[in-house]
């Protein structure tokens, strides 16, 4: 036989495709040709293959090889196709018998010695080739734990090609993938940790009820990097399906630990203000890596010292805060990469960052203002949530009293608060507060009496309420109302939540 076909799968960003691996052997110059599509590091395959073949004690055919990724309009990026591409070749010269790998996915790169490597993005490619009808993957080993997260799927794994080889030809056996460790990794820091604060703590409840954007402001040493991390600690564990989209996004970003690889609680990513656009969105050679907006998909993004971000970075966080979705402009088509994230921005109240009532501090408020203006309008238009963190007091300092409840306590009102957000807009497709418009609050279904409005007509009549700040209003109000029970936001919700934008600079 002089023809051979392998299954793999190939990656576009996080979408994993079934592709066909053909080899055919003619007479003619030995040589190798590779046609699909294939990106410089799959090119540099044929290298690969030939030494980890002869390396692993077969013999190389010296041959016309043409070796062939199916569909052809697929690009093919990275080096997960060598182990079948080796395996191709070897059948089309008629060494390895392929019945043992009939309707398997073989996935794995190879080194020069033989060895078979990792690969990013091995879940989504497991979950590929499930939805393809392919049952059985042979996965590099140090791969083979989050392989075995997709139900449904038999995964063997191989550390070499010699023993992939060796069971092939019914000497060997496959390795088993390690025990996937059932417990979720160790939750992050908890709010019992955070003293004082009362507004912050509140914010930070009120944001994770109703998944509203939060922008803080205070002065260094408030605890609004201790909130910020706080955040995932009361959002609602993912559920089977989102934790899978968040996984095979920390694969595809070669991330996941080996251990415990499904990420099971809201993730957060915290880039820090010297990033560049490409670390926040994604992007790199071959295949394209998420950023860290898509690393905090289903989580939280956390723009510490936000005001010193490059402007070119927040202006490239518009498009994906507004669509959900980060969209990769590549060489060979556009890549896209979910990006669904809950922000949090926290600043300094002047660019000096000294301790509020510090007399080296003389920022003019012109200063202050400009330092605060580099967060662009149409960012902070996304945020709901603005407040200004006062210092933290010597007497909160000291009081182990003041230390505040823990992330548990406050994750079951904040699950609670949810529920009923999620059953009132059911029909509507909104999932919480923050993703309801304006315009459905002000209908006639969901407007509040005047009387429930009287704490913010003052400010809206004399233009000190913009109509923007007031849909932020009303959007808060009823997260209020759901965390406290109340079916309807009354006059102190909306109180409270004009209080939760007033540090709000502008609008
Ligand atoms: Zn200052």
């Amino acid at each position: 036989m002089s023809y051979a076909k392998v299954l793999s799968v190939g990656l576009v960003g996080v979408r994993g495709h079934l592709v066909e691996v053909e080899a055919d052997l003619a007479n003619g110059l030995p040589m190798v040709a590779l046609s699909g599509l294939p990106d410089t590091a799959l090119n540099e395959a044929r290298d690969r293959v030939r030494a980890a073949i002869v390396n692993s004690g077969q013999s190389w055919p010296h041959r016309r090889i043409t070796v062939n990724l199916l569909p052809a309009a697929l690009p093919k990026h990275g080096s997960g196709f060598d182990v079948a591409i080796a395996c191709a070749v070897l059948a089309g010269a008629g060494e390895l018998p392929l019945a043992a790998l009939h309707e398997v996915a073989v996935i794995g790169e190879l080194g020069l010695d033989g060895t078979v490597r990792p690969v990013r993005g091995v879940l989504p490619m497991v979950l590929a080739a499930h939805r393809a009808g392919v049952r059985r993957v042979v996965v590099p080993y140090a791969n083979a734990a989050e392989a075995s997260l997709v139900p449904g799927v038999t995964v063997r794994a191989t550390d070499t090609l010699h023993r992939l080889v060796g069971f092939v030809l019914g000497r060997e056996r496959l390795l088993d993938p390690p025990p996937v460790s059932a417990l979720p990794a160790a939750g992050g820091p908890d709010l019992a940790d955070v003293v004082g604060q009362p507004l912050g703590r509140r914010a930070l409840e009120v944001a994770a009820a109703g998944g509203h954007h939060l922008a803080m402001v205070g002065p260094p040493g408030a605890g609004k990097t201790m909130l910020a991390r706080r955040l995932p600690s009361v959002l609602p564990a993912l559920d089977d399906e989102a934790a899978l989209e968040v996984t095979a996004l920390h694969s595809v970003a070669g991330v996941l630990p080996a251990q415990s690889p499904l990420v099971r609680r809201p993730p957060l990513q915290a880039p820090h203000h010297s990033a560049s656009v490409a670390a926040l969105v994604g992007g790199g050679s071959g295949l394209a890596r998420p950023g860290a907006l898509s690393l905090a998909h289903r989580g939280v993004l956390f723009l510490d010292e936000a005001p010193e971000f490059g402007a070119r970075v927040l202006e490239a966080l518009r498009q994906p805060l507004e669509e959900g979705v980060v969209r990769l402009r590549r060489s060979r088509g556009q890549t896209d990469f979910p990006a669904q994230v809950q922000l949090v921005l926290a600043a300094n109240p002047c660019p000096c960052a000294r301790p509020a009532g510090d007399l080296a501090c003389d920022c003019t408020p012109l200063v202050r203002r400009r330092y605060l203006g580099r967060l662009s309008g149409p960012l902070l238009d996304r945020i709901d949530v603005h407040v200004s963190l006062p210092p933290l007091t010597a007497a909160e300092l000291l009081d182990e009293q003041a230390r505040g409840e823990s992330s548990a306590v406050v994750a079951e009102r904040v699950a609670k608060a949810r529920a009923a957000a999620a059953a009132r807009w059911a029909g509507h497709g909104w999932r919480v507060n923050a993703d309801v418009p304006g315009a459905a609050l002000r209908s006639p279904r969901w407007r509040l009496p005047r009387s429930v409005l009287a704490p913010v007509r003052h400010d809206l009549d004399t233009g000190g309420l913009s109509a923007r700040g007031y849909d932020r209003v009303l959007r808060i109000a009823w997260t209020i109302a759901d965390l406290d029970g109340r079916e309807r936001p009354d006059r102190g919700d909306v109180c409270e939540a004009s209080e939760l934008r007033k540090g709000e600079a502008h609008g």
